[in-house]
């Protein structure tokens, strides 16, 4: 098939690379000419482990574009990848996804295509993405799009850090749309995921056991609602648990035999039961705002969602709390930040807790000094603030600090010389933010180790 992919970032850019290794012709269209420029050259331009590889592999069926006018014709399915940021009332940003339509709508080619919303979007988007490519069609051919083109809504779920696996080893695919030519189009595209009968990647072995993926066809409305209902739930699951991480520290008990204990349930579950600063990225805020801000346009108040909001939010100020309990004063003090990105394995900064605990101890008058090992270049463009420093060395953060938080739990940062580095501090306070080491072999290098819920 031919594919557009409208919007190159993290989303389109991993299911761009994955359609053309399983055999399309795949199209990049962005208003970003530097990403398109990267992709050309066989470069991701965001850190996604093996998407470099992936992008290589299918090189030679991929060509982008800042231009609708040659991305469309002759395209089967378009996919809107664009961003959707949530506005100041919680709302949804869809003026990209708006842009992207109408350009889709101007330059649709002669035969019939696919517009399928990826990007995660607000209920109702698809009949409001339709009127939009219809209306730029009309405006500009004089005539009805009949039958040239139908909207599906396909949520994406792919986690960053693991998008490669999410996307070819998926947990279900979801697809909705009233028109059964779409459904039958889209179901075809994914059929090498869904029998699990392509070749991997040498890099990305299918997993023992893999099997069959589920696909979930829907009609529209219950597929969009199905990706904020995913993630409002994935914050409730880890705003709980933060929850009893609380109680757990006031009652003296360890929230991760708790979470052992509780996980091991079936009705459970043991993933998304981590108690730590709190969850961060680009999706789960604003997801999560937008969920609440749609039912509350039905007239409906989502207590729960709420709740894990806010419950996220003060795990954040926790931190600052553990912080002053220890030191007292802020004023003065210097603290280092190990880790940025808001979780391994991406450079994504977008709402990343380290940035917004920063914030709140250089409000306080401390200075921070931060490491990550991929997102420090884009940290020190994004995020630079008098009194954030960035450190090319993990291990510069603990020279002469007073207390060092771990934000992000890279894997090597376990193989940090930490008995040599809590020399180095002013005071040996380390906050672990994720509960990521042994409270006992911190202790025996001589820190006074403070964990969450433990
Ligand atoms: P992103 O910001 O990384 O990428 C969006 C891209 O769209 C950018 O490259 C931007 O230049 C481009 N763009 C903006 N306007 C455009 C236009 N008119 N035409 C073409 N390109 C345009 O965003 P993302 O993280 O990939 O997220 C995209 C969507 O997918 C969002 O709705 C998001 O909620 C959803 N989503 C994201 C993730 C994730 O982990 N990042 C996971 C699931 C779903």
């Amino acid at each position: 098939m031919n594919i557009t992919i409208a919007g190159a970032g993290y989303v389109g850019l991993v299911t761009g690379a994955a359609c053309a290794y399983l055999g399309h012709q795949v199209t990049f269209v962005d208003v970003d000419q530097d990403k398109l420029d990267a992709i050309e050259r066989g470069e991701s331009p965001i850190y996604e482990p093996g998407l470099e590889d992936l992008l290589r592999l299918g090189a030679w069926r991929i060509r982008c574009t800042r231009d609708y006018a040659e991305a469309l014709p002759g395209c089967d399915i378009v996919f809107i990848t664009v961003g959707t940021p949530h506005l100041a009332d919680g709302t949804p940003n869809m003026s990209y996804v708006e842009a992207a339509a109408r350009e889709i709508g101007l330059h649709i080619g002669a035969g019939y295509t696919l517009v399928v919303n990826k990007s995660t979007v607000p209920v109702g988007s698809g009949n409001w993405v339709e009127a939009i490519v219809r209306d730029a069609f009309e405006s500009r051919n004089g005539r009805r799009p009949d039958g040239k083109f139908s909207v599906a809504s396909n949520p994406e779920f792919l986690r960053e850090g693991s998008a490669l696996h999410d996307i070819f080893y998926a947990d279900r695919i979801v697809i909705g749309s009233r028109d059964a030519r779409a459904i039958a189009m889209l179901t075809e595209l994914y059929q090498p995921v869904q029998n699990q009968d392509f070749t991997p990647p040498a890099f990305l072995p299918r997993p023992e056991g893999q099997g069959a993926v589920p696909v979930v066809t829907t009609d529209l409305t219950s597929a969009e609602l199905i990706k904020y209902a995913a993630n409002a739930f994935l914050t409730v699951k880890i705003g709980f648990i933060n929850e009893m991480a609380s109680l757990a520290e006031s009652v003296g008990a360890d929230v991760t035999q708790l979470s052992r204990g509780i996980g091991l349930d079936a009705r459970i579950g043991p993933r998304f039961l981590q108690a730590g600063i709190g969850w961060g990225g680009s999706c789960f805020g604003k997801d999560t705002a937008a969920l609440v801000a749609i039912a509350r346009e039905y007239g409906k108040q989502f207590h729960i969602v709420e709740a894990a909001r806010q419950v996220n939010c003060e795990q954040r100020e926790r931190v600052i709390e553990k912080l002053l309990g220890e030191l007292k004063i802020m004023k003065g003090r210097v603290i280092g930040l190990l880790g940025v990105a808001f979780k391994p394995n991406t450079d994504d900064l977008r709402d990343a807790p380290a940035l917004d605990i920063a914030r709140r101890l250089l409000v306080r008058g401390a200075r921070v000094v931060a490491h990550d090992p991929v997102a420090l270049e884009r940290a020190r463009v994004e995020c630079g603030s008098p009194g954030l420093v960035f450190k090319e060395r993990a291990e510069e953060v603990f020279a002469d600090a007073d207390a060092v938080v771990l934000a992000t739990e890279w894997p090597q940062y376990r193989e940090l010389p930490f008995a040599t580095l809590m020399g180095r501090m002013r005071t040996p306070v380390f906050l672990d933010g994720r509960n990521f080491f042994d409270p006992q072999q911190m202790a025996g290098f001589g820190f006074r180790y403070i964990g969450v819920g433990r």
